[in-house]
């Protein structure tokens, strides 16, 4: 067995040096019970001079903290405590202590391989021989950590923003093997939140009003390693003098995915994958309003498959949801700025938003989508106009003055006289006529 080592005449001597060194034997086996019980002792037992100096610790100690007995003796509590981020809030903290005596607290220590962990440390403060000693009894609070770990990533911060100590899931979050690699690259959590709307838009406001709040609910985006995002909530303490703060940090990745992928499904079409006309209806007003702002027209364009129930009659109902396919890619190859909008409205019926600068632009691309796809060449025997699958159009190209409602009903009206013209066509409406469009 190890033995501890105590201070004698300002050297340091072993146990069994100090027990053979000449004293009674009563003494001498009292020391060896003490000595021999501390070190079986589950609790870490440090006793340290008013120098804060240690003088003894025992065999667990050295046993968890991976120094030797030697280095022990000639380190002082602030090379193992790492709560206190300036030598003045560590000198505030003792002279508490001194005056308290006796006293229970929480605190952070570090060991020689640099882990944290967080302790409860009972400090007692005894008076021998004109020195003044703190015996200190040190119980390891890690599964507070592990507990922790069982649920959110964390974080604690002190007010300067030095981190204090962090769990598994924050690393793991990061991305980082340790919390001293993420402590030496990082000094703030901020450092990783990417600015943006609906996260953290601005950091630096940010801080300011969590700096003036006791409790902080944030959805950040998180750069590194990829983009993550995350739902951060901070909560402030203050004692001491000193502000900790503590920042739970919930994944919300693959929440934000989910969320995404059902936004999507409420807005697509699942056969087509353009959009459905639900987004239609939402999506309408708002670029109205935007062709509106930039005083640009905005086109609205109908098309409707010809003779497609004859064509499903011939080729099955399967084969004309590959004709419904191809078809929709076609509207989307040729209308695909960031302005256009591509929708299935329902059966063989698709709609068209775009906004342009001038009636003619459209309407020239109008021309070149329904002879594209005449061109794809899928054949249609039972079609009365022509050998291949064909569409007909109608168009409203409209200035600022036009409403969501009438665009719609304008648009299904003209592409009622393309029909009515002979299918395969193009048919615009015109302040109020509709006129036929040659090619
Ligand atoms: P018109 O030239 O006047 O447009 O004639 P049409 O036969 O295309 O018009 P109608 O509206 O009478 O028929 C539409 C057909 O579209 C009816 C239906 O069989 C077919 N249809 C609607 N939705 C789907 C679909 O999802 N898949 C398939 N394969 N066919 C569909
Ligand atoms: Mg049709
Ligand atoms: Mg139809």
């Amino acid at each position: 067995m190890e033995k501890g080592y105590i201070q004698e005449n300002s050297s340091y001597v072993s146990v069994e040096n100090f027990l053979t060194g000449g004293r009674d034997d009563e003494v001498r086996r009292e020391m060896f019970f003490v000595d021999y019980m501390l070190n079986h002792l589950n609790n870490l037992i440090f006793v340290a001079n008013s120098e804060h100096r240690f003088v003894y610790v025992n065999e667990p100690v050295i046993a968890k903290y991976g120094y030797t007995k030697e280095q022990f003796l000639t380190m002082t509590i602030a090379d193992i405590n790492v709560s206190c981020e300036t030598e003045e809030e560590a000198k505030k903290l003792w002279e508490t202590y001194e005056r308290d005596r006796n006293i229970i607290f929480h605190s952070i220590h570090k060991d020689a391989q640099g882990r944290l962990y967080p302790v409860l440390i009972h400090a007692y403060y005894v008076d021998y021989e004109g020195e003044r000693y703190n015996f200190g009894v040190v119980e390891d609070e890690s599964y507070i950590q592990k507990l922790l770990d069982a649920q959110d990533g964390f974080v604690i911060l002190t007010d300067g923003k030095k981190l204090v100590m962090g769990n598994k899931k924050l690393l793991d979050f990061f991305g980082y093997p340790d919390f001293i690699a993420f402590n030496r690259e990082h000094q703030c959590v901020c450092d990783f939140f990417r600015e943006e709307e609906g996260f953290i838009y601005n950091k630096s406001k940010w801080i300011t009003e969590v700096n003036h709040a006791r409790h902080n609910d944030a959805k950040v985006k998180i750069i590194h390693p990829q983009t993550q995002e995350a739902h951060i909530f901070l909560v402030r303490a203050a004692a001491f003098d000193s502000i900790r703060s503590l920042v739970t940090f919930t994944d919300i990745t693959e929440l934000e995915r989910y969320k995404n992928e059902l936004e999507h499904l409420a807005i697509t079409d699942g056969l087509t994958s353009l959009y459905n006309r639900r987004y239609f209806n939402q999506i309408l007003p708002q670029e109205i309003n935007r062709a509106k702002r930039d005083k640009k027209c905005i086109a609205f364009i109908m098309l409707d498959i010809d003779f497609f129930k004859q064509y499903n009659d011939a080729y099955g109902h399967l084969k004309g949801d590959e004709t419904l396919v191809k078809v929709a890619h076609t509207l989307k190859h040729y209308f695909n700025r960031a302005s256009d909008f591509c929708f299935r409205l329902g059966g063989e019926e698709f709609g068209i938003i775009c906004t342009v600068n001038s009636p003619q632009e459209s309407l020239n691309q109008a021309k070149v989508l329904r002879k594209a796809i005449e061109k794809l060449e899928i054949l249609h025997t039972k079609s009365k106009i022509s050998p291949f699958v064909t569409a007909s159009l109608g168009i409203i190209i409209s200035d600022t003055t036009v409403c969501e409602d009438n665009l719609y009903s304008l648009a299904d009206e003209a592409l009622y006289r393309a029909k009515e013209t002979g299918r395969n066509c193009i048919c615009v409406h015109n302040n109020g006529c509709f006129l036929p469009e040659a090619d």
